[in-house]
This record gives C-alpha cells, structure tokens and sequence, in this order.
C-alpha cells in the first residue's frame, strides 16, 4: 500500500463507508437505525483500526528485516487524550471519514465529542510522552512506549460551590477501540518474599529470590501512526492480574470474598493513577506500580531481544531505554537482576550493558518530588533490589576511593543511601548512576540541574547531563485544534508548508507587516473566542464578551504556578477599573482552569478563591462587564484543545527556576498568543527565539530568587506595605470580600503569604502588574498587537517535539530518523 489514500477520493469515500457500515453491523452489532453517538464512534474508530493496522503490519516488518536498533520509551503516565481525530489525521483521511459519515447522515464533530480523554497522566509530563509517541512514529524511530493501563485515570473534577471535588474517571466504560488485548504477553511479576544464596559448582554464589506473591502483567498494545502514514509504533500498557482468577478450595469451604482477595489485591495495581503532580506519592502501591510496570516492559523487550539476537551481550548497540523521570527508576536494578541472576551474566559485564542501555529525564527540581523510598520498605517488597542497591553502592564508592576521592561529604551526596531522615534510597542518583545519558528539559532547568540535585554527581560525570528542550506535536497542537489559521497557513505559505513547519514557519515573518494578512489572522482568532464563549456559556452559563482580551492561565493548581498571583492581579484590577473609571481600561476575561492533587489543601483552597472571586466579579454592574474571571472545570486535554487556540494572553508565571520547561507555553504562542511570564523553563528559550521584545517579561530571574532565598528575605509585610495595590487586594481577600459567608476563610492562605511568601508572589507582584498594564497598552494598538502575534507563531517552529525527538534519537539513542516528507502528487 502506498503511503497516500487513495488516489481516487470518491472512491475512497465510498470504501470508507463501507467499512463503517461493516464495523457497526458486525463489530458493533447495531444498525445504521438503532446506532447511537457512541456505536458510530466505534464504527468509524475500527475502521480507521483496521487501515492502520495495515501500515502497523507493514512497519513491523520493515523492522524485523532490518534488525534496527530500538527506543523504549517508559513513562508512569501517558497522557493521549482522544485519538479519533488524531488517527483520521495522520492516515490523512479526515476529509474522507467526513464526508464517508455526511452521506450516513452523520456529523463527525459530534460523534469526535463522544470519545472519552484517555487522561492517564496527570500533566505535562504525561502530555509530553504523548507527543513523543506520536514525533517517534512520524520521524519513522523504532520505538516502543511501555506504561499502565490504568482502569480510572485522572479524576473528574466538579466543582460544588466554587470548591474542588474529584470523582472517579470511567474512560473504559464503554470499552476502548483502540487497542488490542494480548492476554498471550504476560510476564510474572514479584513482590516481597526472601533471597537465599545457592553454591553452584562452576562460578560464583548465586541469589536466588522467592518472591512472597507474584501477580501477572498483560499487554494491551494501541498502535501509534504517524503523520502521512510514517512509521506505526506500539504503546504497550500493562494491566495487573491475579494468577488465578478465583481460589476454588476457598471458595468451596465458603470463603466466597476470601476467594477472590488474590484478585482484588492484584488489580488494585492498575487500578487508578495517582493524582499528585510534581510532589512525591510516596506509598507502597505507588512504588508496586513502578516496579511492576518496569519489570514487565523489561521482561518483554529483553524476551524480544532474545528472540531476536539470542544474545544480550549486544543490548545496548540494539536497544535504547528513556526513563521519563525517576518514575522508572527501579529499571537500574530491575534490568540488573534480570541480567545477572536470571540470565547469569557476570556482574561487571551487566553493569556495562545496563548504563550502556539506560537513559533518565529529569522533570522537576523540587525538593518535595525528589523520589525516595524507605530502606525498610524497599527491603520488605523488594528484598533482592535492595542488595543489588547496595552492591551498586558499594562498587560505586569502592571504584571512586580507587580514584583517590575520599572526601567524604561528597562520597555521602552521591552515595544512593540517603543517611539524614531515616535510611532512604534515591531514586534520583539511582537512575543517574545507572544511565548513559541524564536530560533536563530546557537550557535552564539542565543548568540548574548541574548545579544544585546532581551538583556533585554532575561533577564526577561531567559529559552525562545535556539539555534536550521540551517541544509538543504540532499535528495536534495546531493543524487539528486551530484549522482556521492552519487553513490561512496553508493559503499563504502553500500546500507543503505543514512538512517542515520547524522552517516554513518563519515565512510567515513578512506577511506581519502586511495588514490584510493581520486581519485574516484575528479572525481566526475570533472564531475560536465565539466557540470557547459558547462552551463557557453552555457549561457555566456566564456570558462573555468575545472583544475583551482572553487572559488565561491552564495548567495543574501549584503554589510554584503562581495561580495565586494571577488572582491578586485580578483582584487589584477590580479595585482599580472600579475606582478610576475614567481609565481606558482594555476589557478582560480571565479564564481558569485545572486539577489540584487531591490532598494538597492549599491548591484546593486557590480553586475555592477563584471561584468566590469569578462569582463576586461577575455580579458586580460597577465593573461594566470590563471584567470577568471564569474557572472552567475538569481541564485536560480535550479542553485544553477548545481554550488554547482561542487564548490572547498566555500566562505562565511560575516562580523563576522551577518550572522545569512547561508546554502549555508552547501550545499558546504556536497559536499566536502573546505570552507574560517570568524566565523560567523553556520561557527563556522561547524569549531568545521569539525575541523578548514580543513577550511580555517581567519578575525576578532564577539567580535573583536564589539570593532572596539564601537571604532568607521572604518575610513580606514591608513589601506588601510598599505597594498600595498589593495591599489593597490582600486586604479585601483577607477581610472576606470574596467569602462574606465565611470571612475567615482566606486569613491563613494570606497570613502564610505575608511571613513566608515561599514562592515570592508578593515580590514580584509590582512587575506583574506593571507588564500586564503593558499588555493594555499593545492591545489598544491592534496593528501592533497582531503583528506581535503572528511573529510568536511564525518563530515558534523550534518548539515542534519533531525537533525534539531527533535530538534525542542523535545525541541519546543513537539511531537514525527521517524527517517528514511532501507527499507524492499522484502521477498525471
Ligand atoms: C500541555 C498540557 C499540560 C502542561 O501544561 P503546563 O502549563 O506546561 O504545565 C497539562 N495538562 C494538559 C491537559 C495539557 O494539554
């Protein structure tokens, strides 16, 4: 089959109509009659299934032939969101199913909304392995994602009188056509138990471990295509077992529940995902998840490699494994394990193929998300890991004292035993010492990196941390959410332009300048705003004015995010177009939206904020609708999809040195947004890139926090004293303006702010305020304001995740990729 659809598209659509008609009949069991939402979905997912198993066929087969060395991706979270349109995209078949469907009288963009999220990440993180996914497919990298099948992932937020409550998601309920179940791939996994040492005859002691229980893992493989028909990849997420589905004797002698206890206990693995993002989980199912998920994926892809090789001595010429985080970090020893004591492989040669094989991507610096476990846990639920902790330990310092370092602080920072709070492993210098490769995730994340977590790790292995700046796929991030300016793209830089966007892109840079084109480009901009007015006026019943400028902030509720920032800046704008009416204040929606971890309070409390000050705001008439704050609940994907390409104003705030890299920043200004923020994360490549004159910058730099840290200049009353604005919305939040049913409500949130202002929202405060009064002033300029919009989108290109993934597969991996291609014009 050639790479393009059929060359004959009439023909094409009545073949795909065909199919769906099949698929409904036979896979379905319904009639074109009878069939809801849901059943045409389905019909049209299995058809899209079956061309692109094709092509899966197909690319598996050019692999095996070649014997081409391997990516594996493993990563706790995968955030994918829906995948119809996604899928009909990248077989280029979009038109084709539209058309297919309008002839059975049906709207492909109603039965698209059917589709649950797969959320199975909880954020960026997870929604960066989705790009990946879909980049490594496109780019045609041999590459394998490996995850949990979690049965509920990321919970449903409501939101009951302003306030947070999480309820349990049900993406499966009504099946998942994606994906195959392989019941046949199934590996034995162990927990607990003892290790006893058994002589042999010729060679060493060996260890042998009988774990106290044992579970199964299956796979259930979607299957990834990429852009044009490339390459089609696996993800192979893994759902836990019991061994037997019922214990009969117990059952027989009356014990019904004690019959099936082996079974409740065994799924609860793949359960649910754990809803905490950017902070440590830190209890025991948290930790059988990882190890559970990381041996399977292990098991199975050395099972492959054995098949394939017969040998594993050529592993890391043949395979390339990316930990996404510490998350997977178990690997190290797990891959050690498997190594040495089940296929006997002399220690010292499997330590070289394991770091040889093994590659870590660190996401966050905060202290809070650093994982560690309990040598008293480990030692319980992994009592063999936990020797090989200590072996590798012990060879580690053995082999730096051999290099005369005997320093002793700095043999106890690098040392894998963490001495100080009880005896914990670190799964940070775990994974750092058993990889290749260690990345951060933008310039400045990798810079910190080498200087604070891995400082003296970074100094006994100073090639090991290199940078690989986060990017997002645009395929989903523009061409699919935004078609009205991927339509006047197309228009004005030609059909091929979507190849190569990394460079077509920057033809857009004269047509800033020209005012026709600038125009056309805000009317894109104003068809999405009408549709996200009409989501907001359906879900919240709050009518906005789609002129105002849509100022907004999307992402998970973390202190370090600076929601709270925002609010004050919302609240003192309030005051002030209430007080000096005579401003031309440029009209503004603030738009909300995200999950706060569900035991992190003061996250919750932020949501609750927002809500009292989106409903005090907005029921104001002295205000003229110049102003209205809105919090839209349950963000994820889908979402996210409808908010961002409809966005003026993007806000990403954090705290300067903590936020790793950040991707919704990239989403915005690909879609033409202008973006206020700090220069953290990848913000700063994006102000080098984009030029910081187009951007909004404002606020401390990460060196600058540092000193006002070490200082330990985080008492605010002087500061808040000094800024009259600052001051006049603490005052009204604390007072209870926003919370007259319970004016105490905010007292402690704004007491904690005033004495340890940790996250410096006082302090930078006034330069906040100050760059958001610039942001009135571009957008009372519209010739300006445009042409800075279409320059964001125009030298965005950088941050495509294609970019990305060929640095990884160059630098990390060391196998080969091919860009994207024009597609071949049909001869004649
Ligand atoms: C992109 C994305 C994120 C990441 O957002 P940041 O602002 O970079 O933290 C989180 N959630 C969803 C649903 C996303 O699409």
């Amino acid at each position: 089959m050639s790479r393009e659809a059929s060359a004959d598209p009439d023909a094409a659509v009545q073949a795909f109509k065909e199919n769906i008609l099949l698929k409904l009949k036979y896979a379905v069991g319904k009639s074109p009659g009878n069939a809801f939402g849901h059943d045409w979905f389905e019909a049209v997912a299995l058809a899209a299934r079956d061309q692109i198993a094709d092509r899966w066929e197909e690319s598996s087969e050019t692999v095996d032939r070649s014997q081409a060395k391997r990516v594996y991706y493993l990563s706790l979270e995968f955030l994918m969101g829906r995948l119809l349109i996604d899928n009909l995209c990248n077989l280029g078949v979009l038109d084709i199913a539209r058309q297919a469907l309008r002839e059975l009288g049906v709207d492909l963009d109603d039965i698209r909304q059917v589709e649950p999220d797969a959320a199975l990440g909880n954020g960026g993180l997870g929604r960066l392995a989705a790009c990946f996914m879909e980049s490594m497919a496109t780019l045609d990298v041999v590459a394998h994602g490996y995850g949990i099948r979690y049965e509920h992932g990321l919970f449903r937020q409501v939101i009951a009188d302003g306030w947070q409550q999480e309820h349990t998601e049900t993406w499966l309920d009504f099946g998942n056509p994606w994906e195959f179940e392989r019941p046949e791939v199934s590996y034995r996994i162990g927990f607990g138990g003892s290790v006893s040492t058994q002589e042999s005859s010729e060679g060493p002691p060996r260890q042998v471990w009988t774990p106290g229980e044992t579970f199964r893992s299956i796979a259930y493989d979607t299957p990834v295509i990429g852009w044009r028909r490339a390459s089609v990849n696996t993800l192979r997420l893994w759902r836990s077992r019991a061994e037997e589905d019922l214990q009969l004797d117990r059952f027989n002698a009356g014990d019904h529940f004690g019959a099936v206890a082996d079974v409740v206990k065994a799924e609860s693995i793949s359960r649910v995902l754990y809803p905490a993002d950017s902070t440590e989980a830190g209890q025991e199912l948290r930790l059988r998840q990882e190890y559970f998920f990381v041996s399977a994926s292990l098991q199975d892809l050395l099972k492959r490699h054995l098949d394939e090789y017969g040998d594993l001595l050529n592993l890391p010429e043949k395979a390339a494994i990316q930990l996404n985080d510490t998350h997977p970090s178990i690997a190290v020893a797990e891959l050690m394990r498997l190594l040495v004591d089940v296929h006997q492989i002399e220690w010292f040669i499997a330590w070289r193929l394991t770091v040889g094989t093994l590659s870590y991507t660190n996401h966050t610096l905060l202290p809070e998300a650093l994982e560690s476990w309990p040598v008293s846990l480990m030692e319980r639920l992994l009592p063999r890991h936990m020797q090989i902790i200590y072996l590798i330990n012990a060879f580690h310092i053995d082999s730096l004292r051999a290099q005369d370092i005997h320093d002793f602080a700095l043999l106890r920072s690098v040392s894998l035993i963490e001495e100080d709070h009880g005896r914990r492993v670190r799964m940070g210098n775990l994974a750092f010492l058993g990889s290749n490769s260690i990345n951060g995730v933008s310039a400045l994340h990798t810079e910190l990196m080498r200087h604070t977590v891995f400082r003296d790790l970074h100094r006994l292995y100073p090639e090991r941390i290199n940078s690989k700046t986060n990017g997002i796929t645009f395929r989903r991030w523009l061409y699919q959410v935004n078609p009205a300016l991927t339509g006047l793209l197309t228009q004005s830089l030609g059909e091929d332009w979507q190849v190569a966007p990394e460079t077509t892109l920057q033809g857009l840079e004269p047509l800033a300048e020209q005012a026709g084109f600038r125009k056309q480009f805000a009317e894109c901009r104003q068809r999405n705003k009408v549709a996200l007015v009409r989501l907001v006026q359906e879900r919240l019943s709050i009518s906005l004015d789609s002129q105002a400028i849509f100022d907004v902030q999307v992402k998970r509720i973390h202190e370090y995010k600076r929601q709270l920032l925002n609010l004050l800046h919302t609240v003192a704008l309030y005051q002030a177009m209430r007080n000096d009416p005579a401003t031309n204040w440029a009209p503004r929606v603030k738009i909300f939206a995200g999950k706060a971890a569900a035991s992190y309070h003061q996250a919750k409390l932020i949501i609750k904020l927002a809500n009292d000050i989106s409903r005090t705001i907005n029921s104001d008439p002295t205000v003229r609708g110049l102003l209205k704050v809105v919090f839209l609940p349950n963000y994820n994907v889908s979402l996210a999809e409808t908010i961002i390409p409809a966005a003026d104003l993007s806000e990403q705030i954090s705290t300067a040195g903590l936020e790793a890299s950040g991707t919704s920043n990239m989403k915005f200004a690909l879609n033409g947004a202008l973006t206020i923020g700090t220069l953290d994360g990848a913000n700063v490549e994006m102000s080098q890139l984009i030029g910081s004159d187009n951007m909004f910058i404002f606020g401390m730099t990460a060196d600058e926090v540092e000193s006002r840290r070490r200082a330990g200049e985080l008492e605010m009353t002087s500061v808040v004293e000094g800024s009259e604005r600052l001051a006049g919305a603490i005052e009204a939040i604390r007072a209870g303006v926003f919370s007259p049913d319970d004016p105490q409500r905010y007292a402690n949130l704004i007491d904690g702010l005033l004495g340890y202002d940790r996250y410096m929202v006082c302090a930078d405060f006034d330069a906040y305020w100050k760059a958001q009064r610039r942001v009135d002033a571009l957008w009372h300029k519209p010739t300006q304001w445009w042409r800075t919009a279409v320059l964001n989108t125009a030298r965005m290109g950088w941050f495509s995740s294609d970019r990305t993934i060929s640095e990884y597969a160059s630098d990390i991996w060391h196998v080969p990729f091919t860009l994207p291609r024009p597609a071949q014009k049909p001869a004649g």
